[in-house]
């Protein structure tokens, strides 16, 4: 198959063992459910684009395996090339609806991520994961898959490592070992695009010590699978929509999930770690250099659409940009210095002996807390132009301006600029609302991991005394200025 169509994609969604939940109930077809419908009509729209001429070469690549065009989250990234491709798709991605755009990046990374730590521990260890793994991505490229990633375990007390917890669960093991594959156990939180995903990759959250063998496992789990239960965290805005059908929500549909891996079955050819301690930190890391890099992407293109939506509420409120220069371009900084920075670690990137590509390390933490920092001050921008309409709890309910009693007075009373209507404001204010404050807000704190795990690895890459000796040469101090190493 390799390239399939939106409707494709929904007719096998609707085939899959229904085990995702919301408010307590089982939701029975995911592609119909106003809770998730949103959220797997965006992610159609991805295979509809990649079928579309128009988007020639942002959805779609060449694979590495086959030779042949595939959907660009099915593909190892061997090149640079191919990771500028992932900032830029995502860029455009995020331009289209605001938000995330599900399981077409997280399961990809992993994938990615696992590629050369299967080569390395196979050198290593004599194992035949990276075989697997080649089996594995040939699979997902030839099914087109939609993957989810899932890293984030629930981690409990966290100043204790996977083996220290109350509970084991609270980090994801491998429960028992069976000749023909393993059985799974434990919960990982937080997983975007779940309810869209046909696949769940999983790895482990942090590097593993000795003893901790069980936790030190990366496998690719069917979404469906017997034992593995779903439970959506977000509710798309889209429900709302649904409930009033009104013009008064947003048009595109977030999605994220909680799973609870109760004894799920993995056969061995879909494992890709099982208890190498020694390399269980590597996937996350590298992980982390691929999300870090393109994430400052993802933000830059949900400012662009912040920027036109401020643009616009400041137009229908009745004023010119030119009252808010200063901002406006401050905001634009701010989306190019994370996109730029991104593909920057990109340009400084690295190719690994098993031919996949990592952006560099140091550059892609770093602009990890640029992407925790700056899209926050955009939104406070974006707040402040907008007016008080843009903030939570400040505009009535579609209900309201549609009451036979009230509502024309009341769509009166937020008319704003002479040639416009007052329905225009509110929805673009909803919209900034959305955007800043509301669900549309992008994991861009935690998102991908911690803004401080980024500062740790700039400080330990950082070689501290090479810059010293730069500052000694030219102020010409001969003492080297070492600190003692602690003993
Ligand atoms: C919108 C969104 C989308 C996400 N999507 C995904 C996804 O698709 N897949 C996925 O796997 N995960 C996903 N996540 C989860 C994300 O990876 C985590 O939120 C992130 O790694 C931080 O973990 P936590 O939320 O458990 O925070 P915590 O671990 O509780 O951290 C809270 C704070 O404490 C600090 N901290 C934690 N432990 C220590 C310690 N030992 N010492 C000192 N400081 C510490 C952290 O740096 C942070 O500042 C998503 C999160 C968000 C918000």
């Amino acid at each position: 198959m390799a390239l399939k169509s939106g409707a494709q994609y929904l007719e096998e969604m609707k085939a899959m063992r229904p085990n995702v939940y919301k408010y307590g109930k089982l939701i029975e077809d995911l592609t119909t459910d106003p809770i998730t419908k949103a959220h797997l009509r965006q992610v159609a729209m991805w295979y509809d684009r990649s079928l579309d001429p128009e988007y020639e070469g942002i959805y779609t690549t060449t694979s590495h395996l086959t030779g042949e065009k595939a959907h660009r989250w099915n593909t190892i990234m061997m090149e640079m090339e191919d990771l500028v491709g992932n900032a830029k798709m995502k860029r455009e991605q995020f331009r289209t609806v605001g938000q995330c755009p599900g399981p077409v990046c997280a399961g990809w990374a992993i994938m990615n991520a696992l590629w050369s730590v299967t080569y390395d521990m196979d050198a290593e260890y004599g194992t035949d994961y990276h075989e697997r793994l080649k089996n594995f991505a040939m699979f997902a490229e030839e099914k087109a898959l939609a993957m989810a990633g899932a890293i984030t375990d629930a981690k409990g007390s966290r100043g204790k490592t996977a083996g220290g917890q109350v509970d084991p669960d609270l980090y994801l093991h491998v429960k028992e070992k069976r000749e023909d594959g393993i059985v799974l156990s434990g919960f990982k939180n937080m997983i975007v695009g779940t309810a869209g995903a046909q696949y769940v990759m999983v790895i482990p959250t942090a590097g593993m010590k000795e003893g901790e063998e069980a936790y030190a496992v990366a496998a690719a789990v069917p979404r469906d699978a017997e034992g593995l239960t779903i439970v959506e965290a977000r509710s798309p805005s889209d429900e709302r929509r649904d409930r009033e059908e009104g013009w008064d929500a947003i048009y595109s549909g977030p999605s994220s999930a909680y799973l609870i891996f109760n004894d799920v079955f993995v056969p061995n050819e879909h494992v890709f770690m099982c208890g190498e301690t020694k390399f269980s930190g590597k996937p996350i890391g590298n992980f982390a250099t691929i999300y870090r890099a393109c994430i400052g992407a993802c933000v830059a293109g949900q400012g662009d659409v912040i920027v036109g939506a401020t643009v616009a509420m400041a137009r229908l409120n009745g004023l010119s940009m030119k009252a808010f220069n200063d901002k406006l371009v401050q905001m634009v900084i701010n989306n190019e210095t994370t996109y730029g920075m991104g593909l920057g670690a990109i340009l400084e990137g690295k190719k690994h002996p098993s031919g996949a590509f990592y952006p560099n390390a140091k550059l892609a933490h770093a602009n990890k807390v640029h992407v925790g920092t700056l899209p926050f001050e955009t939104k406070r921008l974006a707040q402040e132009i907008g007016g008080g309409i843009v903030e939570n709890g400040c505009m009535p309910s579609y209900d309201d301006f549609m009451s036979e009693e009230y509502g024309e007075k009341l769509l009166s009373s937020l008319q704003g600029a002479d040639n416009t209507k007052p329905e225009d404001r509110i929805r673009m204010a909803r919209l900034l609302e959305w955007l800043t404050i509301g669900t549309g807000v992008p994991g861009c704190m935690h998102g991908g991991g911690s803004p401080d795990t980024g500062r740790l690895v700039v400080r330990l890459t950082t070689k501290w005394d090479e810059l010293v000796d730069l500052a000694r040469n030219l102020a010409v101090v001969e003492n080297p200025l070492r600190e003692e190493k602690k003993k």
